[in-house]
């Protein structure tokens, strides 16, 4: 089941139990394959990753942390040349998913979960994320947009994103001297941008002033933290 951006809100801020990381971040390894019965590695299209939930225990984790870690090798002793093979339970309730089987698919020649094709799934499609995270600046800054800013030391910018703190400082009456050391980069696409309505400072909460079109920092009146953002 596709969870379209309206849906997201669901899944914001929720954790993966297994990686421990937000359902709402994938990486490129969570990137899914499609099952062909030819033996080729083809990703799916468009790119999308999938969230499994245990049956038993309710407990939610990317498709690939089922791989990587719920699936374990059994390894039959010279006289159980017959119990070899793999075997899917529930890290967290060890529930048996998939019951010893000689064989899983690889990753990335299209694996599914025994049981539980992709169609029955969260899918998130890595678009849809984006527009969702994009989205959530909006009002409230969801828990996953965390995954968006990331926090940069100051003497670490450019001259050109130095001067830009400098000016959005002096925007509020502050000074390059009053800005914090921790500098939030906003990073999305370019084109994302103009969907932002409002900000709130990374730092404190307080909503930030809406920098000009071509602006490329703002500055928190409040707490002086500097917020660089895509031109
Ligand atoms: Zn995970
Ligand atoms: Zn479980
Ligand atoms: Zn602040």
């Amino acid at each position: 089941m596709r969870i379209t951006p309206d849906k997201m809100y669901k899944l914001d801020g929720k954790i993966c139990f297994i990686c421990g990381k937000y359902l709402l971040n994938n990486t490129h390894a969570d990137l899914a394959y499609v099952p062909v019965h030819t033996g080729e590695s083809i990703r799916a299209k468009p790119d999308k990753y999938y969230i499994f939930e245990c049956p038993n225990c309710n407990m939610m984790a990317h498709k690939r942390c089922w791989y990587d870690v719920g699936e374990k090798r059994v390894r039959g002793g010279f006289l159980n040349l017959f119990t070899k093979g793999w075997k899917l339970s529930c890290p967290n309730c060890g529930h048996v998913i998939a019951p010893l089987r000689e064989n899983r698919t690889d990753w990335a020649k299209g694996y599914q979960i025994p049981g539980h094709p992709d169609e029955d799934l969260y899918e998130l499609q890595t678009g849809d994320v984006v527009a969702y995270k994009a989205g959530s600046l909006f009002g409230k800054v969801g828990a996953a947009i965390n995954g968006f800013f990331k926090a940069v030391g100051l003497g670490s910018l450019s001259s050109s994103e130095t001067s830009a703190v400098t000016r959005a400082a002096n925007r509020i009456g502050k000074t390059i001297k009053d800005v914090a050391e921790r500098v939030f980069r906003l990073e999305i696409p370019t084109e994302k941008r103009s969907e932002i309505k409002q900000l709130r400072c990374q730092n404190c909460g307080a909503s930030l002033p809406m920098p000009g079109r071509f602006e490329e920092a703002v500055v928190c009146e409040h707490c002086g933290t500097a917020h660089l953002l895509p031109t």
